[in-house]
């Protein structure tokens, strides 16, 4: 069996890896956009405090961080350990002290069934503060020691590594779509066709360019999101958790004296890839609210990404009926670098014929 991956984002690289552990033959192809939602997501994996209630969504954030042990234990066996990843927890901070015991609720409710959690605790104001030293002295926390961060850039380019040493081809193209006698052929930039038994798209924001000419109208738009790294020198920042305040804005650390501070979330800006003065200032200003001590860090770059929105909540997972060989991942949103290794490895499944570990009949992606 032969099978085209078009886009290599976490969703792409994550098929590409499991089909080429496999020994399924696959082509990826990667236009390498600006503004690949992939190359700017923050890497936080902890989905137990989300506020969003979707049982659908929440199954596959759930199993997506579940999948990050097994994910990193098989790159780390096939050498690839340079992944950004660490189990550093998480600390859930608020104001207010009945939005805190509403999270502490939410989160006890989910880890039920969540082992991989940890032992999740209330944390005082000054045990917070020495988790995570720029916060301000007077937040309360509930500390999550099972919250982890990855750099998708890294867990991406290792997983297509991995791919390509079991035998995958990258390459770097632009790919569209035709549809012939019923089916989708993908065709090459240089307007040769490629052969494939099963075309998987997994485009993110860039997907519904490529499938129109199919006659599909697909549901997901770019969302850009504006992301701030900053850096302490001289600081070791490796072990400190990820922090997530009650808002949409949250913080986390690196190896290298990084702190980045995410994200705006700005619908309706098209692929306008610039840095703006309002997102710089909303950002800068969350983030030094809740952690003051930032204040002084060297800005080092902000990031661009566009990431992959659909109508709801819910991924797009799966195949296109009324269309033979046509694989569809997509719509992973804010939550793709949580969900996409493991929806990769769904996809997968479902491209070699078997039933996927989790039912994706809920996230089938509209017929043809
Ligand atoms: P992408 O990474 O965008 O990849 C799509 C790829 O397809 C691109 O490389 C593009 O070049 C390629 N492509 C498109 N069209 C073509 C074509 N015609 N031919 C060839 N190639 C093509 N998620 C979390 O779980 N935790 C977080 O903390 C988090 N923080 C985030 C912060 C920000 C600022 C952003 C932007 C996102 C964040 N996310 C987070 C979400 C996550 O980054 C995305 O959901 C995920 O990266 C989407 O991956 P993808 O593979 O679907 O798409």
């Amino acid at each position: 069996m032969r099978v085209v991956v078009i886009g290599a984002g976490i969703l792409g690289s994550s098929v590409a890896y499991h089909l080429a552990m496999n020994g399924i033959e696959v082509e990826v192809f990667d236009e390498v956009h600006q503004g690949k939602a992939t190359l700017a997501g923050a890497g936080i994996v902890c989905p137990w405090a989300t506020k969003v209630t979707d049982p659908e969504w929440y199954a596959l954030y759930a199993a997506g961080a579940r999948y990050y042990a097994d994910l990193v234990e098989g790159l780390t066996q096939r050498g690839e350990t340079d992944l950004g990843y660490g189990r550093v927890g998480a600390l859930v901070v608020a104001e207010d002290r009945k939005e805190l015991d509403a999270a502490e609720q939410r989160i006890q409710s989910r880890i039920a069934h969540a082992p991989e959690a940890g032992n999740v605790r209330r944390v005082s104001a000054a045990e917070a503060k020495r988790l995570f030293p720029p916060l301000r002295e007077d937040l309360d926390g509930i500390y999550i020691p099972g919250g982890s961060r990855v750099d998708g850039r890294l867990l991406a380019a290792a997983m297509t590594r991995a791919a390509v040493a079991a035998g995958a081809v990258l390459r770097h193209d632009h790919v569209s779509l035709e549809l012939r006698e019923g089916r989708a052929r993908a065709i090459r930039s240089d307007g040769s066709p490629i052969e494939a038994d099963e075309i998987v798209v997994t485009a993110g924001a860039w997907a519904s360019q490529i499938l129109r000419p199919l006659g599909m109208e697909h549901p997901v738009r770019p969302q850009r999101g504006q992301i701030v790294h900053l850096r302490l020198s001289g600081t070791e920042t490796r072990s400190w958790p990820v922090l997530l305040p009650m808002t949409s804005h949250y913080m986390l650390a690196f190896d290298d004296s990084r702190v980045v501070i995410g994200a705006t979330r700005e619908d309706n800006t098209g692929f306008d890839y610039r840095v703006t003065a309002s997102g710089q200032a909303e950002v800068l200003n969350a983030g030094l609210a809740i952690a003051p001590g930032l204040a002084s860090a060297t800005i080092i770059e902000t990031r661009i990404g566009f990431r992959p929105a659909g109508d709801g909540y819910k991924p797009i997972l799966g195949r296109v009926a009324g269309m033979d060989g046509l694989v569809i991942g997509n719509g992973l949103g804010a939550a793709g670098l949580t969900i996409g290794p493991y929806a990769g490895r769904l996809l997968a499944q479902i491209c070699m014929g078997e039933a996927p570990d989790t039912d994706t009949s809920p996230y089938a992606p509209a017929s043809a």
